[in-house]
């Protein structure tokens, strides 16, 4: 039985009612979504989940839940190109270095070379990397990118694509520790 405090800490994936995973919330909410009937368990692992005691009865949380209204999804815009949204999406760290102080932004290629203040052309770079590559584009400077500069996708997108890594992940460690099991000489 799971105590209270290490409930709280446990999360519900959450998907669409079109089996798209969209997010994740905690268990209060999850319990919400499921006693309001506006999600159901959704299982592909038999046994995944929690079990909440309440006084009167034992409930299971499932780890994956389903909506069965279609969500409100707010419409989403695409964020405009400044320093914090900039920021955000290079996980404050400068892109040529990794650094992570003294942020600024930098122009991949220069306003001065006809260079847009678009998502794939703005990148936040350290003062260091910002004075070093001056007014040239990273190839004249020597330097290169960690990462190719994109706008950022619509979070439901991105929570999508982080799911799905992340149980692939899971897969390959599973197989990877099975293999070692059965690879025994
Ligand atoms: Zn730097």
């Amino acid at each position: 039985m799971t105590s209270a405090t290490d409930v709280l800490g446990h999360s519900v994936v959450v998907f669409s009612k079109n089996y798209l995973p969209i997010s994740r919330v905690n268990i209060k909410r999850a319990i919400v979504l499921l006693v309001t009937g506006k999600a159901e368990p959704l299982d592909f692992t038999s046994g995944a989940g929690t079990m909440v005691r309440s006084p009167s009865q034992i409930l299971h949380i499932p780890a994956h839940i389903r909506l069965t209204i279609n969500g409100n999804e707010r419409v989403w815009k695409l964020p405009p190109v400044n320093r914090r949204e900039v920021l955000r999406r290079d996980r404050h760290a400068c892109q040529y270095c990794g650094s992570t102080k003294h942020l600024t932004l930098d122009h991949v290629i220069p306003r001065s070379k006809g260079g847009k203040h678009t998502w794939d052309n703005v990148v936040t770079a350290c003062e260091g990397c910002n004075s070093r590559k001056s007014d040239r584009t990273p190839h004249q400077a020597g330097m290169s990118l960690r990462t190719l500069p994109k706008a950022p996708a619509h979070p439901a997108v991105a929570f999508a694509e982080q799911f799905w890594k992340e149980q692939f992940t899971l897969n390959a460690a599973e197989e990877s520790s099975l293999s070692v099991v059965g690879g025994d000489t």
